[in-house]
């Protein structure tokens, strides 16, 4: 594909400290490199603690053991995400217990949550979809109540901020930072990338000190090579770390050619009512991770056409992810009318390329591609 829908953009330190890392021969899940990323997320974050693991899907894993989940323990979570938010939950023999989503942001609809609780509901995984933070105030008001765990699924948003109002004055918070535990993925296609890799971020001393005991097989911390319990080997190594670190430095770069990308789009698409461009609501910051657009009424039912003409001219496509209900381990025959929000966007809407090297005259020649396909149906 002349134009991939997300590739690693490596243009910083990444060689020079993965070389370095190699020619120290700390190579493996100790070294300076791990010590350096997991400081410096922290602190972006505006978190005490980040600690590294092997990818996004084991830092839920870690995060909902660290939480203490029990098997038949239920968690809500939006009916349209990665499979990973509710195979982690899986993993812990707990029930994923899907609620509609915002036809705006995608997320996961906080008028919604209420309903969905009962007796057995932990915890609530919020997961800030495309880089768009949840609408966090409602939702951490929701948990109070109720008495439950906030889990954020940041894996798509990195730096992405919210802008809370709930001591009465508006205070910006990093995603990552707002509830109890926070997952983040460094996959290939992600907004800063270490091949595989991932993090948990939290405030909370005694969810970071599990993590670390289970993500290197539960060794006593005073003791060496006693294992008190039956944990995992979810390590991240330094060389995963050295890019990471190398990416991570360049952040701010990263986030400004997403939102580069996303306006150049956005300006584009705006005023055809063929398409509906994702939103950035008044209290928030996107991270704009990947750029996705919604076909309209009219034309939304040969989504699935137009993504195929657009890989004809070499413009690789994504659709937006299936409603997991639809899937068959998280199957429910009576999806449809319980989740019609998550059933339109995910018809309707599919990803654009939006890898950080696009020019503007790239996304001008994507964007002209796209109106061309949709005119032609
Ligand atoms: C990418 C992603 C994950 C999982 O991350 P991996 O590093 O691929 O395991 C989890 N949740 C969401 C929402 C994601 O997009």
């Amino acid at each position: 594909m002349k134009y991939p829908i997300a590739k690693p953009i490596l243009n910083g330190n990444e060689r020079k400290y993965l070389i370095d890392a190699f020619d120290s021969t700390w190579i493996s899940a100790t070294g300076k490199y791990l010590n350096e990323i997991e400081k410096q997320f922290a602190d972006y974050c505006g978190v005490s603690e980040a600690i590294t693991c092997f990818n996004g899907t084991v830092a839920l894993h870690l995060a909902l053991m660290a939480i203490d989940l029990k098997p038949g323990d239920e968690v809500i979570m939006p009916a349209v995400t990665y499979i990973a938010t509710a195979n982690a939950v899986h993993y812990m023999g707990g029930v994923p217990v899907f609620v509609d989503v915002r036809p705006d942001t995608m997320n996961i609809d906080e008028k919604a949550i209420e309903a969905a609780i009962t007796e057995k509901t932990k915890a609530i995984i919020v997961v800030h979809l495309y880089g768009h933070p949840c609408d966090m105030d409602p939702i951490m008001e929701i948990a109070k109540k109720h008495n439950l765990i906030v889990v954020e699924d940041a894996a798509e948003a990195h730096g992405a901020t919210y802008f809370s109002q709930r001591t009465g004055e508006k205070v910006a918070q990093k995603v990552g930072s707002i509830g109890d535990i926070a997952t983040f993925s460094f996959f290939g296609n992600k907004i800063i990338t270490s091949g595989e890799g991932g993090m948990v971020t939290t405030n909370n001393k005694k969810y970071a000190d599990s993590v670390r005991w289970l993500k290197n097989q539960g060794m006593d911390p005073q003791k060496r090579y006693w294992f008190p319990i039956i944990a995992y080997n979810y390590r991240m190594t330094n060389l995963q770390a050295a890019i990471l670190l190398g990416q991570f430095e360049n952040i701010t770069w990263h986030l400004e050619q997403r939102r580069r990308i996303a306006e150049r789009y956005i300006q584009n698409f705006k005023g055809h009512s063929a398409f509906i461009v994702p939103p950035e609501q008044a209290n928030v910051k996107n991270s704009f991770w990947m750029f996705t657009i919604l076909l309209g009424d009219a034309v939304m039912g040969h989504r699935d056409l137009v993504m195929q003409k657009l890989a004809e001219e070499g413009i690789e496509t994504r659709p937006v992810f299936y409603p997991l209900t639809e899937m068959p381990p998280y199957f429910e025959a009576d999806h449809l009318a319980k989740y019609p929000v998550s059933f339109k966007i995910s018809y309707a809407g599919f990803n654009l390329p939006s890898s950080n090297n696009l020019t503007d005259e790239d996304i001008d020649f994507i964007s002209e591609k796209v109106k061309q396909v949709v005119a032609g149906l």
